[in-house]
Formats: C-alpha cells, sequence, structure tokens
C-alpha cells in the first residue's frame, strides 16, 4: 500500500470478481445487440477498459470529458463538456461507464444530454456510488460497489491526477488534501 493511503478499501481481487459478474450481466442484458460504451474520461478509463473485455456481446467505444473538481474534493455543480462525442447515437444502445456516482450531478447532467440525441437505449454502469451523498436522483443500472462518503482514489480515480495507476482502491489519509 502507498504511504499516502490511509487504508485499502477494495482490494484487486474484489474489483476484478465485480467487473467480471458486471460484464456477464451486461452481456445477458444485451445479448448480440451492439453496445456503444461511453467512457466519462479519466476517471472511468482503467474500469472501462476491463469492463469491456469482460462483455461478450459487440461493443464500440467512445469517450466523453466534462468537468470536474479540479484540485478540489468538492463539486462545484456546474457540468462542462470538454471532449464530445465522436459520433451521433441516434438509434444506438448506449452505455455510459463512470467512475462514480457522488452527488449524481455529472451523470444527471449527462444523461439528459444523452437522452436529447435519441439513442435506442441508454442505460449507466458505474463502478462505485456514493448514496449518501445524492443531490439529484440518478439511478445506476449497473452498480459495483455501495460506498460511504468517503473520497476515494485509485483504479482510474484520483486526486490532484495521481494514483490513477493504484490496482485497488484506497482511501486517502486526511492530511494529503486538508491543508
Ligand atoms: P458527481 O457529479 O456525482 O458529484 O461527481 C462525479 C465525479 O466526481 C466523478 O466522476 C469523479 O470524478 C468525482 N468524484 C466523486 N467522488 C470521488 C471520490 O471519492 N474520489 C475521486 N477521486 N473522485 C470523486
Amino acid at each position: 500500500m502507498i504511504p499516502e493511503a490511509d487504508r485499502i478499501m477494495i482490494s484487486q481481487d474484489e474489483i476484478a470478481a465485480k467487473v467480471q459478474e458486471l460484464g456477464s450481466r451486461i452481456s445477458q442484458d444485451y445479448g448480440g445487440e451492439e453496445i456503444l460504451v461511453v467512457g466519462i474520461l479519466k476517471g472511468a478509463a482503467i474500469f472501462m477498459s476491463d469492463l469491456v473485455r469482460s462483455i461478450a456481446s459487440p461493443v464500440a467505444f467512445d469517450f466523453m470529458a466534462v468537468s470536474s473538481y479540479g484540485a478540489s474534493t468538492e463539486s462545484s455543480g456546474i457540468v462542462r463538456i470538454i471532449k464530445d462525442l465522436d459520433q451521433s447515437i441516434e438509434g444506438r444502445h448506449v452505455l455510459i461507464v463512470e467512475d462514480v456516482v457522488d452527488t449524481g450531478l455529472t451523470l444527471n447532467y449527462l444523461v439528459e444530454n444523452l437522452r436529447s440525441r435519441n439513442p435506442a437505449s441508454l442505460k449507466l454502469c458505474s463502478l462505485l456510488d456514493k448514496p449518501s451523498r445524492r443531490k439529484v436522483e440518478v439511478k445506476a443500472d449497473y452498480t459495483g460497489f455501495e460506498i460511504p462518503d468517503e473520497f476515494v482514489v485509485g483504479y482510474g480515480l484520483d486526486y490532484s491526477e495521481r494514483f490513477r495507476n493504484l490496482p485497488y482502491i484506497a482511501v486517502l489519509k486526511k492530511d494529503v488534501y486538508i491543508k
């Protein structure tokens, strides 16, 4: 474990088992239908790359980037599209892949925005869910782990662009981000 971490919340093995489970459920639900998997950069990149390899249905990729917390750990509530999709999603089966649903503001905005583009279907898959932090109602169709209200890093999630490469999900020591 890295010295900045207080503890490991979800181990590498637990993540791998959950990704397989989610991939099987998604494969069953979509069958032979092609899924356009939309990863939300940058946090969902690692989860998405593992998840798509556990999905048996045909898959196409796209990515979006939206404004996030910057260097702070609190959401501003303002969502800005930094990178939009490369392709039209009209008539496609879209699966948004996100790292964590926290206040729900980001996904709420994304769902509204993508729904207005007339996909054939639109579902959400989030690795983590912090239901106690919700400000707007968002329910993912596929959720990896419900976690308490703690700031976590690893497996794609960062603090100031650090720790995304950790193979596990960890809680940082408070003094790393509270100065
Ligand atoms: P929401 O709009 O639901 O409040 O926030 C979603 C985004 O906030 C996530 O995509 C992620 O970038 C960031 N976020 C929320 N909670 C955490 C956390 O515990 N750790 C990290 N690293 N980012 C988080």
